[in-house]
């Protein structure tokens, strides 16, 4: 056993992060990760890149996706996606699926704002969204983060912490949802797309108790969930702990990352590779297995 880690949760320029792909790949190499997963918010845009960067100077690499699913409020309910195709029909068309509702919702966002006295366009926007070397030809999944880093600038908040508590946060006064799929549309997607499905950080479920946390994880069991991510930036020790423990029980796959967004997360923007979040190699061995073995039972004769 080499002693080494990886990071399994990570974004780029193609979602929400601050680093373009290949950017995220050398500073994963310089943090001294032995391999990364990319899971971009609702698009595999930033794979191909960062899988080539990857392969140039052998830093393993897990293609992968971050979808945002339906759940009742207060309860987030984000889905990772692990080796999956990002040339499959399933995911391009379930991506621009999620882009049009993120095209939809993103001007009434600032419609909002503008009406609540913050005059920030959506010109901006897309400038910040494309900034950092991703060209305005790439499709880029522009989301909140972005619309924060506007309202900063444009000096309407002092930080991105303080745009989400007061305007784009769920209860802010420039919140607004947009469409997304069901949990058992998009945990479909991603086993069309040849991928596992891991719920992403569990305590974002926000749930009442622990009984109350292992009957949502059981209902995505049923719907054909993989594993769940154990080791994550918004998780205490005992909360890994007690995932880990419905994890054993449901003998699910386990996985972690530091759902590192740069500059876009300045709390774990310490580095990739050097935040708290320390997950071993074996864990991505176990991923990598597990999938390899799917692939086999799926398709007998490949
Ligand atoms: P969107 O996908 O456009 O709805 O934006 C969701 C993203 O916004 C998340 O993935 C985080 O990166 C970020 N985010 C959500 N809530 C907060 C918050 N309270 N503070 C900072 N960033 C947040
Ligand atoms: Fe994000
Ligand atoms: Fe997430
Ligand atoms: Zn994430």
């Amino acid at each position: 056993m080499s002693g080494r880690f990886v990071d399994l949760h990570t974004h780029s320029t193609a979602s929400d992060g601050s680093l373009t792909p290949t950017e995220l790949v050398l500073a994963a190499q310089r943090g001294g990760l032995a391999g990364i997963a990319l899971t971009d918010h609702d698009s595999g845009g930033g794979l191909a890149e960062a899988h080539s960067a990857a392969a140039k100077i052998g830093l393993r690499f897990v293609p992968g996706i971050e979808i945002s699913a339906e759940a009742p409020p207060p309860a987030t309910l984000h889905l990772l996606g692990y080796f999956i195709d990002y040339t499959s029909p399933a995911l391009v068309d379930m991506s621009r699926i999620l882009l049009e509702g993120r095209n939809n919702r993103n001007p009434r966002i600032i419609a909002r704002l503008n009406e609540l006295g913050c005059n920030i366009t959506m010109d901006q926007v897309l400038e910040i969204a494309h900034r950092n070397g991703t060209g305005q030809d790439r499709a880029v999944v522009v989301g909140r983060p972005h619309i924060a880093q506007a309202l900063v600038e444009s000096h309407c908040v002092n930080s991105l912490k303080q745009a989400f508590d007061v305007y784009l946060g769920m209860g802010g006064s420039a919140y607004f949802d947009k469409e997304r799929l069901t949990p058992r549309q998009a945990i479909d997607c991603i086993h069309r797309a040849g991928g596992l499905v891991v719920l992403a950080h569990p305590v974002q479920l926000r749930a009442e108790n622990h009984a109350h946390l292992q009957h949502m994880i059981e209902s995505l069991i049923d719907l054909g969930l993989d594993g769940v991510e154990v080791w994550h930036s918004d998780h205490r020790p005992q909360d890994s702990e007690f995932i880990a423990q419905i994890a054993a029980k449901h003998k699910l796959l386990v996985t972690g990352g530091s759902d590192f967004h740069g500059t876009r997360k300045p709390d774990i923007a310490i580095g990739i590779g050097r935040n708290n979040v320390r997950i071993p190699e074996r864990i991505l061995d176990e991923l990598e297995s597990a999938w390899k073995a799917r692939k086999q039972t799926a398709s007998p004769a490949a």
